[in-house]
């Protein structure tokens, strides 16, 4: 068994749609970064990653590179995907929480598992939460989203 942890924060900024969890969220601001800055998909691409012991989304997908620019993280989880099928690894579950004050969140945790199953990890062995940071700091203060994850992997 291979545990595996991610984390992710992005800031929010005007002129960008909010894409969490591979789903376009109606908002008046979306999240600054390189990709489409979707902080689940990063959180649950960093889970895996770690539990392969690959390093970290960084060393995969460079936010130098081009190739990653507005990229769809559903699409780099997807790769991630592929990599750990590759080293024979199955992945049981993922817990994750997604930490906002603003928008709520859970009436769209539906439709991200169905989003994130496009990646390869079937909607029944994910798990999402969301929450808020109860107004304190950075989150509170509604300057961005952070996110978790946890994966459990295991030889094929
Ligand atoms: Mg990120």
């Amino acid at each position: 068994m291979r545990i595996g942890q991610g984390y992710d924060s992005h800031r929010f900024t005007e002129g960008r749609k909010l894409i969490i969890g591979g789903v376009e969220i109606p908002h008046n601001m979306g999240l600054k970064g390189h990709s489409d800055a979707d902080v689940l998909c990063h959180a649950i691409t960093d889970a895996l990653i770690g539990a392969m012991g690959e390093g970290d989304i960084g060393h995969h997908f460079p936010d130098t590179d081009e190739t990653w620019k507005d990229a769809s993280s559903i699409d780099l989880l997807s790769k991630i995907v592929t990599l750990m099928n590759q080293k024979g690894l199955a992945l049981s579950w993922i817990d994750s929480t997604i930490i906002t004050e603003k928008p709520k969140i859970a009436p769209y945790i539906n439709a991200m598992k169905e989003s994130i199953s496009k990646a390869g990890i079937p909607a029944d062995i994910i798990n999402i939460k969301a929450k808020t940071n109860e107004k304190m700091g950075f989150i509170g203060r509604g300057e961005g989203v952070a996110a978790q994850a946890v994966c459990l992997l295991s030889k094929k």
